[in-house]
């Protein structure tokens, strides 16, 4: 059924970064199909589902270009911890969990996606096949990917690396697999994506492996890069150069690529990414948590695409975005520069673009799927709603979201989720994350570990 959301503010998210007035926006088929006065879209489409928007903006849906949804499990605890985490223990409460369990927090962080305004989630993970179709469950776009590497862990916690024939073998068969099983599926909402791990756990036959395998299903390819001091080091003294050195050698950087973090690139890093197009992943909520930011003015001088990531233990974006402007103007010692505009844009066209569907998505225009999110402006902390963008990206929280949309389907209608049983989901998340940690912290009884669990979940 045609959908009007009538009577509207609307901010586009386009080129011109225009925001309209009173006006309205019709979907029809998964699609806009027109944005204008009430009385003419509503003379066009009898029969249409009226929305009154009065009060509310709609915003293009936010785009989520590197997370891991199972780290949900681990929420509370590795925030704070640093990376790669001082905790001693062999796995975390995520590497414990069933793969019901997998599921149960696919659907958790799938939830808190779809609250935060989020439409499409690039999820990187292992064994992804195992919650596929539980994402797919949901409405939401997904990229899905197999997050593999051929080096040997026990190895390197060892200080030296060697890669592994049969660990690379069978990582680029599960990521093929994947892609072959995924890519178009649930009406084109979910998209195929390869992956590398990381620069210092995967070997030049990995590097080049990938690149042609996301040549082959025409897919993007995503790797963490620039993500820790450890893995510069590791990959000076394995490689000799730096990180983006060593995917330059190996012909890995490229437009269709995006690289995840990028917090300590020095300036040649920079400029190789720049030159070949590639897109950054900002994942600035998890990088401040670390301490760290990634150099994202920079990077878009020298000519790299921004979108922005949530990466671990949650998928807000809302925050993403505020975290990410606060930490450009706090990083250059900038009170003007980025604006709120620029931030949003980093999260919906600038995903869009770096996911390779700026095409289809990413903006509020005729002829692109209905990926969007309404805001109510009736809140204390929005009104007057002089500025929207500015208002949202500075005071937004996620009760303010309402209702999202993807591909004309509602995924939230008057915040209520239509695709996840909600309540069951938390309360089954809740027992599987106290159980996994409590079975963690019992089977490693000589790890320190600086937090004391509770007894139990707090609800059942
Ligand atoms: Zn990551």
């Amino acid at each position: 059924m045609a959908t009007i959301i009538k009577d509207t503010t609307m901010v586009t998210g386009g080129a011109e970064r225009t925001v309209l007035y009173d006006t309205s926006l019709a979907v029809d088929g998964g699609k806009i199909v027109a944005i204008g006065p009430s009385a003419r879209i509503e003379a066009g489409l009898p029969g249409a589902e009226v929305i009154d928007g009065r009060g509310k903006a709609i915003f293009p849906g936010l785009i989520n270009c590197h997370t891991h949804m199972l780290a949900t499990a681990d929420r509370g605890i590795l925030e704070d911890f640093g990376f790669p985490t001082t905790l001693r223990f062999p796995t975390t409460g995520r590497g414990l969990l069933s793969v019901e369990e997998r599921n149960v927090f696919a659907l958790l962080a799938s939830a808190e996606a779809i609250r935060n305004g989020n439409t499409c989630l690039l999820e990187i993970s292992n064994n992804t096949t195992d919650y596929a179709e539980s994402l797919a469950s949901t409405g939401l776009r997904f990229g899905l990917t197999e997050n593999i590497n051929d080096f040997d862990d026990a190895e390197a916690r060892r200080g030296s690396y060697r890669f592994l024939d049969e660990k690379r073998e069978a990582g680029l068969q599960r990521n093929s697999d994947l892609i072959e099983a995924w890519d178009g599926k649930a009406d084109g909402r979910i998209m195929g994506f390869a992956a590398a791990h990381a620069p210092e756990n995967c070997s030049p036959e990995l590097l080049r492996q990938v690149r042609e395998m996301a040549e082959r299903h025409d897919v993007g390819y995503t790797i963490h890069l620039s993500q820790s001091n450890i893995e510069i080091e590791a990959v000076m003294r394995t490689r000799g150069v730096r990180p983006t050195q060593y995917l330059f050698a190996n012909d890995f950087l490229d437009e269709r690529l995006i690289v995840a973090h990028c917090r300590y690139v020095d300036d040649s890093e920079i400029a190789l990414l720049g030159q070949a197009g590639a897109a950054v992943s900002n994942n600035s909520a998890i990088a401040a948590r670390r301490g760290s930011a990634a150099p994202v003015k920079e990077l878009i001088a020298a000519g790299c695409t921004i979108g922005m990531g949530s990466d671990n233990m949650a998928e807000d974006m809302v925050e993403v975005m505020r975290a990410g402007l606060f930490h450009e103007r706090v990083r250059r010692n900038d009170e003007l520069d980025p604006q709120p505009e620029d931030v949003l844009e980093w999260a919906t066209m600038g995903g869009a673009r770096a996911l390779r569907i700026a095409d289809r998505v990413g903006s509020l225009e005729i002829g692109k799927q209905a990926d969007l999110f309404i805001v109510d402006l009736r809140r204390a902390h929005l009104v007057p709603t002089l500025r929207i963008v500015s208002a949202f990206v500075h005071n937004g929280q996620q009760p303010d979201i309402t209702d999202v949309m993807v591909d004309g389907q509602w995924l939230m209608r008057d915040l209520k989720l239509t695709t996840i049983d909600e309540e069951q989901v938390i309360a089954a998340a809740e027992q599987a994350g106290h159980a996994a940690w409590r079975r963690l912290v019992d089977e490693n009884p000589n790890v320190p570990f600086p937090i004391r669990l509770p007894p139990g979940p707090r609800f059942g």
